[in-house]
């Protein structure tokens, strides 16, 4: 049985400077010595983002013996402020981030651990989860919070404007780039919904199919009909002033003033631990669950953006919510 890491806890007495310090949060509350901590928990919940974390206070308040175990990188810590959540509009992330941290962390059973999860297996009482420092850590349920991973085109600049002026929603940031001129950087079918879409929030609309367009001749039409351009020029860089656009570059050496970028793109699970035990993806990629968040391994649930398209913080709090109080359920259950 091995025992946690003193450096991997922070204690309250270092509570104030977590939150100065980190990007993302995590306090540990424990009163007693973090070398002594048992390994043995209910339930190990990997990532503690806005679903992991949610998922852990419906458990605490069921008094479960609970790990969050979370490296903190949730996908959209570099957006300045955070939209569409209620009680929270206009926070920023690190903000909502930090409530949720200290609330679930008034939880006597909750443990913290800073650090990532690297792998995971089933044994005969449960699952066993190793960190990238080599502790192991042993429950009889766990939860995949683990979030997903955005592959974001290969332009110089677009790292650097993701979540500033480069925008993967409108329900999130539309409202504060409402009629400004603004491009959607796809093509095709993806291209011309997202371009629809967006036509909601402003008329100066752009797509920019950097490369040939694979729009049909029905959708260019439609498109030229709404007076919304498509520019096929390749793209050589977005020149941008801390993350906020001002020019799109062309390798042709021509360039476009724009005030905000729409990029719809693919992505991967941010955490290959439930794939590796079984889980089933659905088409999309994402983590297969029931109505309970229950994936296709028995004791094995998954929360927030893996297992859902409807891509906010709400929605991630909810499915965490459902996972807590549906482990908690469970093991009443089994155990009366
Ligand atoms: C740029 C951007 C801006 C956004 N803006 C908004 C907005 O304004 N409003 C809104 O409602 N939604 C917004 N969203 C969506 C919202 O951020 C997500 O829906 C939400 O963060 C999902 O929460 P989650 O807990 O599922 O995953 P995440 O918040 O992504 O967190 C996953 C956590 O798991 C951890 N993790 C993953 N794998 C491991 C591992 N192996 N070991 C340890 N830890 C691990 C990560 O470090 C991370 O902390 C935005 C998304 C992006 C990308």
């Amino acid at each position: 049985m091995s025992s946690l890491a003193r450096r991997e806890f922070i204690t309250p007495g270092s509570k104030a400077a977590a939150f100065i310090l980190l990007p993302f949060p995590l306090i540990n509350i424990s009163k007693y010595n973090a070398m002594t901590v048992n390994n043995t928990f209910d339930v190990i919940i990997v990532g503690g983002s806005y679903s992991g974390l949610a998922a852990g206070m419906a458990l605490g308040r069921a008094m479960r013996k609970v790990l969050i175990i979370d490296d903190g990188k949730p996908c959209n810590r570099q957006t300045p402020h955070s939209h569409n959540f209620l009680t929270n509009d206009g926070k920023t992330p690190a903000e909502i981030a930090a409530l949720a941290s200290a609330q679930v962390s008034r939880y006597e059973t909750i443990k913290f651990f800073n650090g990532f999860a690297k792998s995971g297996i089933k044994t005969d009482k449960g699952f066993e989860i190793q960190v990238e420092t080599g502790e192991t850590f042993v429950a009889k349920k766990l939860i995949f919070a683990t979030g997903i991973k955005d592959l974001l085109p290969d332009i110089d600049g677009i790292a650097a404007c993701w979540g500033i002026s480069v925008i993967h929603c409108p329900y999130c940031h539309g409202y504060e780039v409402r009629n400004e001129k603004t491009g959607i950087l796809s093509n095709g079918d993806i291209g011309f919904d997202f371009t629809r879409l967006i036509s909601n929030w402003t008329k100066d609309l752009t797509l920019f199919t950097n490369g040939k367009s694979t729009l049909t001749s029905e959708q260019t039409a439609k498109l030229e009909k709404h007076r919304i351009n498509i520019t096929e020029k390749e793209i050589e860089r977005l020149e941008h002033n801390n993350g906020y656009i001002d020019n799109i570059i062309f390798k042709d050496g021509s360039k476009s003033s724009i005030k905000a970028i729409y990029a719809p793109s693919p992505f991967v699970q941010h955490c290959k631990i439930p794939e590796l035990l079984g889980c089933e993806l659905t088409e999309e990629g994402y983590i297969e669950i029931d109505s309970f968040q229950e994936t296709s391994i028995k004791d094995v649930f998954a929360v927030g953006d893996n297992a859902a398209k409807m891509r906010t913080v709400a929605n991630a709090v909810a499915m965490g919510t459902t996972a807590g109080i549906a482990i908690s359920k469970k093991m009443i259950f089994e155990e009366f």
